[in-house]
């Protein structure tokens, strides 16, 4: 997951049979609304999204689509929000991502797009992008108290567990670090 991932020159059945892979492979998460290209494996420059629409400040996501080739050209608005990643499951953060995107690319059909992503969208296709440039969300985090698991509780309810909680209750204290930078930064 941390190569760069390489520039699709044509639309041919190889990246028509990927684009499926990664619906199927989204379908069947339980809660992953995008998934690029490296995350199964396969180092070209696909993402696929399930962009949203924000209502009341909720985000509800839609039908998933292929982005090809996609660069950002412009962005702004860099806020914390919620992240986490379906490499990672279980595990949550908040990141620091822009609110504002302009991504240039190509469709699944291969035809050029130049699109404005706003609010939670551009949150989802940043960190998409960020996958083909072997960047993941652990990366923008600023600390690790801004990382979180969510788990059973003793009474079967799910509550929020900090990260670094998790590795003290291992009676590690050190482990969080080491993990940060050995095994996942
Ligand atoms: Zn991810």
């Amino acid at each position: 997951m941390r190569h760069k991932s390489e520039p699709v020159n044509q639309i041919n059945h190889q990246v028509r049979r990927l684009i499926r892979d990664l619906q199927d492979t989204l379908q069947a998460s339980e809660d992953g609304i995008g998934l690029a290209a490296p995350q199964i494996n396969f180092h070209k420059r696909v993402v696929i999204v399930s962009l949203g629409i924000e209502a009341d400040g909720k985000w509800q996501a839609g039908t998933p689509e292929a982005l090809i080739n996609p660069q950002v050209v412009e962005m702004s608005d860099e806020r914390k929000d919620f992240d986490g990643c379906l490499s990672f499951p279980g595990l949550y953060g908040k990141t620091i991502r822009p609110h504002r995107l302009r991504v240039v690319g190509w469709n699944e059909q291969g035809q050029p797009f130049d699109r404005i992503y706003e609010g939670f969208n551009a949150v989802v296709v940043h960190h998409e992008i960020d996958h083909l440039d072997g960047v993941l969300f652990i990366d923008r985090i600023e600390s690790v108290n801004d990382l979180y698991t969510i788990r059973k509780n003793t009474r079967g309810e799910l509550v929020v567990v900090p990260f670094s909680d998790n590795f003290r209750r291992n009676e590690n204290p050190d482990c969080a670090d080491t993990f940060l930078k050995q095994g996942l930064a």
